[in-house]
């Protein structure tokens, strides 16, 4: 997988050009974590997610870069860029408009065709391109072509009540993105909700900080913080020495966020100065970390006690048994309220995706293990009820 997500890639290797590669991937890998190449197989899986209980669907269009800092280089857009040079398309990131961001503005408003009231858009922001992630490399706004393409966005979203989770993505990319975001939340998550979430990946060392300066504007500003708390993906590309020494410290992060933000006390949010309005998605595999949130916001509703709104959701393709679970416990409240996160695209855009999946999956040996007893324990209650079943009669 590492070697095809490599730019410039010969035929034989070009996944979108090697129909021999693109039938084996497509039934091997694809179809295991991804949505559909085009419309038709995209609304075919929406409709088989919605069909299994699922409160909704979370939808990306696949198109991003990736920063990898050991080599210094970028990997992903950066085919689509060159090949977009190739073909006189305008790159220059003075440029008024840019044929980049175009693209990928289409793209994500396709998507967003796809989806219905309830629905959640994600968005990777670095698949706009090279304009885009040289301002955002520098912690900068993007140009105002982009910043006019996701109010649009924004602005579709909330007229079809879907809400637009904006990814959490490389370091080197992450300040850029974290700004433009929360100046979307200032416009758009002014009616008591969150249209638009910033991700918080609570692996960085330098999240505490920057959740309390969020928190902070929210409070001032009196807007609503969209809280998507993720754990982090990108451990194989960036700053080692930015992200916590251990799992256990990352697991600590990820469960101090998401259990302060459902007891509205962070730091000195909810003790000396007052918890701003916050909408939270946890986007986690973890059994433990999930459970323990769905417990105390019962736990707090059923007191009386203030907390804040919450959702899960788990990757399309990935830890079944925790979606399900979560499920089966859905209250006559409606919730938890659980959604499957897919994503859509041609081969050779999802390979990024791909790339990250493979690397989780071989990291996550010991949930696959939980999910073979889940399958053996339901194999066996089924074949047992079955028996009775068929002596009763
Ligand atoms: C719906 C959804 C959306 C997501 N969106 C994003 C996103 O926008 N941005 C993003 O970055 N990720 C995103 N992720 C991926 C997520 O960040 C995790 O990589 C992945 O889900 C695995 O973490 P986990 O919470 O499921 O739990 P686990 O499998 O228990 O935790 C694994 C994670 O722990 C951390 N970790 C592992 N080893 C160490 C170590 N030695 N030291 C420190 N930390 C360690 C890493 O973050 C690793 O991914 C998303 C996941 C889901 C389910």
């Amino acid at each position: 997988m590492s070697m095809l997500s490599k730019p410039n890639r010969g035929f034989l290797l070009d996944v979108d050009r090697n129909p021999i590669l693109h039938a084996i991937l497509k039934k091997t890998f694809y179809e295991q974590f991804c949505a559909g190449e085009n419309a038709a197989e995209t609304k075919a899986t929406i409709k088989q997610l919605k069909d299994m209980g699922f409160s909704g669907v979370i939808m990306t269009y696949a198109k991003e870069t990736v920063f990898d800092h050991r080599t210094n280089t970028q990997q992903g857009l950066g085919v689509a860029a060159v090949d977009a040079e190739k073909n006189g398309e305008k790159m220059d990131p003075r440029l008024a408009h840019c044929a980049n961001i175009e693209a990928w503005r289409k793209g994500t408003l396709d998507t967003v065709e796809h989806l219905e009231a309830g629905d959640y858009l994600a968005v990777k922001l670095t698949g706009a391109g090279p304009a885009v992630n040289e301002a955002f490399s520098k912690g900068d706004l993007p140009p105002t072509q982009m910043i006019d393409a996701m109010s649009e966005i924004c602005r579709k979203c909330k007229e079809r009540n879907v809400r637009v989770l904006v990814d959490g993505e490389s370091q080197h990319f992450q300040w850029g993105i974290l700004r433009l975001t929360l100046d979307l939340m200032r416009t758009f998550n002014r009616d008591g909700y969150a249209v638009v979430y910033n991700s918080y990946q609570a692996y960085l060392k330098s999240m505490s900080n920057t959740l309390a300066a969020h928190l902070a504007a929210a409070q001032k500003e009196g807007f609503t913080l969209g809280m998507k708390v993720v754990r982090g993906a990108y451990m194989a590309s960036d700053e080692r020495a930015l992200i916590h020494d251990t799992k256990e410290d990352t697991d600590n992060a990820f469960n101090g966020i998401s259990q302060g933000a459902l007891k509205r006390t962070i730091g000195e949010f909810g003790t000396t100065i007052p918890f701003p309005s916050v909408n939270l998605f946890l986007a986690s595999h973890n059994r433990e970390s999930v459970m323990a949130a769905h417990q105390l916001h019962q736990q707090r509703t059923q007191a009386g006690l203030p907390t804040v709104p919450v959702g899960f959701a788990q990757l399309h393709g990935m830890s079944d048994e925790v979606s399900f679970s979560l499920l089966a416990l859905k209250g006559s409240d409606g919730s938890p309220q659980v959604y499957k996160c897919s994503t859509w695209g041609r081969m050779g855009e999802c390979l990024a995706y791909l790339l990250r999946r493979a690397i989780e999956n071989r990291d996550a040996v010991l949930r696959t293990t939980d999910e073979y007893n889940a399958l053996k324990a339901e194999l066996k209650r089924r074949l047992k009820g079955g028996f009775s079943f068929a002596t009763q009669k």
